[in-house]
């Protein structure tokens, strides 16, 4: 099987701290045991062979890690690797995207959970005109094209959808709408009704602004996505609960640890570091078939169990989403 997509995080540690993403009292990573920019180069060079062409850098939140823009450098001297971007909640993007712009960062994707200051403050602990200022200088230096993510959480944000859309329209981004997943169980309270299903948001932005139009291609992920006509703005939903898009799925994870991540909706995973840090370029290669072949065993399993999420353990910060 070929591999397309790899997302990485860099780390488990994040400079916000929202509520259905990281526990309380989550205990980080020891240091040594993250993996070195160069380890994850080596890998991604590897991975390369199989397909790879896109991977994203996420985290915990990426721009914590320091000299983030070397790992960028090194992934953009991969001649196959053809679009490298980036999940940050844009909390200090400001003063990271001309150097990541440079080092061969080609786009961002940005985390806003609410348009209202005081809203934003409750579910993160930041500021939200950080992030818009993030937001604004992005654009300028050519992160182009920015999409923003909002996770949808019913009694919460539900009723800024028109908003989003809105400031879509003003800011030239993308927006994305996100269903919440009931991801790590073992440590964060989850709460089923939190879930807001998308068709019902889109339902309300086309009463607004008129029939979407489906524009969703090869490429787009696990967002369907659509234009509003008479904007020329994009909207995409993001639906891992009400219409799952796992058929054909050609995506991995790996955590900051080093291990690989088959799928979001199990734990299963599989510890790639000590290979990638002490074994020689043939066992590396072994290894890495051998993970292709358990992502086509664990994309059935994941079909078999009807898509359920009953088995993810891990919160999402220490994932990457
Ligand atoms: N710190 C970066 C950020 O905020 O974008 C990258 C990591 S964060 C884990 C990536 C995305 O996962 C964010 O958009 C966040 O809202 C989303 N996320 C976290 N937990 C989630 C959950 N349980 N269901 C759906 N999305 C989730």
């Amino acid at each position: 099987m070929e591999i397309s997509y790899l997302r990485i995080s860099v780390t488990d540690k994040c400079n916000l701290k929202c509520f259905y993403c990281r526990p309380e009292n989550m205990e980080f990573i020891p240091y040594q045991e993250i993996l070195r920019y160069e380890e994850i180069g080596r890998l991604v060079r590897f991975l390369s062979k199989y397909g790879l062409k896109k991977v994203r850098i996420t985290g915990g939140e990426p721009l914590v890690r320091p000299q983030i823009e070397r790992l960028v450098e090194i992934l953009a001297d991969i001649p196959q690797i053809e679009d490298i971007s980036m999940t940050t909640n844009g909390i200090t993007l400001s003063q990271h995207a001309e150097k990541l712009k440079k080092a061969g960062l080609k786009r961002v994707n940005i985390s806003i959970d609410s348009l209202k200051p005081e809203l934003f403050y409750q579910i993160t602990k930041g500021r939200l005109e950080d992030v818009l200022e993030g937001v604004k200088i992005a654009k300028k230096v050519g992160l182009n094209p920015i999409k923003v993510n909002a996770v949808i959480i019913r009694g919460l944000n539900e009723e800024e959808v028109l908003d989003f859309v809105e400031f879509g329209i003003e800011y030239g981004v993308e927006v994305r709408f996100i269903e919440m997943m009931p991801l790590g169980q073992g440590s964060i309270r989850w709460e089923q009704e939190m879930v807001k299903p998308l068709d019902q948001v889109k339902e309300k932005i086309e009463e607004k602004f008129g029939e979407l139009i489906s524009i969703t291609s090869i490429g787009s992920g696990a967002a369907r996505v659509y234009e509003i006509p008479s904007y020329k703005t994009k909207v995409g939903f993001i639906t891992p609960m009400s219409n799952p898009f796992c058929d054909g799925c050609s995506k991995l994870r790996l955590t900051a640890e080093g291990s690989i991540k088959l799928c979001l909706r199990t734990d299963e995973e599989i510890p790639i570091k000590d290979v990638l840090r002490n074994g020689s370029d043939e066992e590396l290669d072994e290894f890495i078939r051998k993970v292709l072949i358990a992502k086509e065993i664990s994309n059935l399993k994941i079909q078999k169990s009807n898509y359920s999420f009953s088995d993810c353990v891990r919160v999402m910060t220490s994932i990457g989403g």
